[in-house]
């Protein structure tokens, strides 16, 4: 007989418990990275993304399943308005021990303290370069003194473990992969590089002819550092390194050329309201149809959740060398 008690946990049909959820809280930014966007962008009309109200609704189901750890991001998540009421409502739900964020960094040297004391624990700031030059051409519209500023705001506002994101691309930034280090070193902040991953159309570059491996990078790094695996699991896609007689950790987010799906415990929410199941597939679920035909009814989304876990692919098809598969962009995805 089935069992008739709720679910308290997601699992999905190859054993993987989900307990981390990414919420992409807008499709709007005020940067226009090469990698992740199109120049004109054509952003979503009001009505298509959910309400704030709504985001709340679906952490409060998602936290009552079992997930113990949200990252909100977007879009630029920091430029939506009413974003800091959300983050406090979603940060003092019982059952979640993480609320966490991916910020560009250009809102920072204002909401960073707001930010902590509506019970953000960690912040990954996005930085690919030191060059303002090269900053300028990478984001097209953003300001790496702006950053900067945000930079030193978050730690003066008491954060830890502050992570910056990297983007690495051939002929672009590779040649800086030792300097971002070292301004992680200086600052007492950890690193992630990440291979770039082949969503939606760009138009400034050939992603195969930009691909830059991690392996490309760790040899690199090896010319300057000391890296010492660590042996802590984050059971995310992430390998951690230590550097050598500092505090700075390294990580490596190698969607090509180390598959990490095997351990895979996240989902991520569109700012549709679309459960994508993997980021590199289109499996979904359209949670804001489910939230706007039964408002109010808990259960009812709750089991959508939980029915959705049975259409989580086993691995990503990311593949560089063809057109993208998956159209839609970063922005709209939550990276
Ligand atoms: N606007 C915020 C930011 O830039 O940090 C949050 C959203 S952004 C989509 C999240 C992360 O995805 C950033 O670190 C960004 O560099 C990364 N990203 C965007 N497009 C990417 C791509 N095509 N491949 C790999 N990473 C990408
Ligand atoms: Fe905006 Fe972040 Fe995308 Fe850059 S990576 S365009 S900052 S959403």
């Amino acid at each position: 007989m089935p069992s008739t008690a709720s679910p308290t946990q997601l699992i999905d049909r190859f054993g993987r418990t989900v307990d981390y959820l990414r919420i992409s809280v807008t499709d709007r930014c005020d940067f226009r990275c090469v990698y992740c966007m199109a120049e004109n962008m054509t952003f979503l009309p009001r009505a298509d993304i959910l309400s704030l109200e709504e985001i709340d609704t679906l952490a409060q189901a998602f936290v009552a399943l079992g997930v113990k750890k949200i990252r909100i991001t977007g879009g630029e998540p920091l430029v939506r308005k009413g974003v800091l009421g959300l983050l406090h409502n979603i940060a003092a739900l019982d059952g979640l021990k993480e609320l966490v964020i991916t910020t560009n960094g250009s809102q920072l040297s204002t909401m960073a303290a707001p930010l902590k004391a509506a019970g953000v624990k960690r912040l990954n700031i996005s930085l690919d370069t030191l060059d303002a030059d090269k900053f300028k051409a990478i984001t097209r519209t953003g300001d790496l003194h702006q950053v900067m500023r945000g930079i030193h705001a978050a730690k003066a506002a008491g954060f830890t473990r502050i992570k910056i994101n990297a983007v690495i691309l051939k002929g672009r930034n590779h040649e800086e992969v030792c300097d971002l280090v070292q301004f992680a070193i200086d600052n007492g902040l950890d690193i992630s590089f990440i291979e770039e991953m082949p969503l939606g159309v760009v138009a400034q570059h050939d992603r195969a002819e930009a691909y830059y491996s991690t392996d490309a990078i760790k040899a690199d790094l090896a010319q300057s550092f000391n890296l010492l695996p660590c042996t802590e699991n984050t059971g995310g896609p992430s390998h951690y390194y230590a550097v050598a007689g500092t505090s700075a950790r390294v990580g490596f987010i190698s969607p090509h050329s180390h598959n990490f799906c095997g351990s895979c415990n996240r989902v991520r929410l569109t700012v549709e309201g679309r459960l994508l199941l993997c980021l590199g597939n289109e499996h979904s679920v359209d949670l804001k149809a489910v939230l706007r035909e039964h408002p109010g009814n808990m259960p009812v989304l709750k089991q959508a959740i939980v029915q959705a876990m049975q259409i989580k692919p086993e691995s990503h098809q990311f593949n560089i060398h063809e057109q993208p598969v998956i159209l839609r962009y970063m922005n709209m995805t939550g990276g």
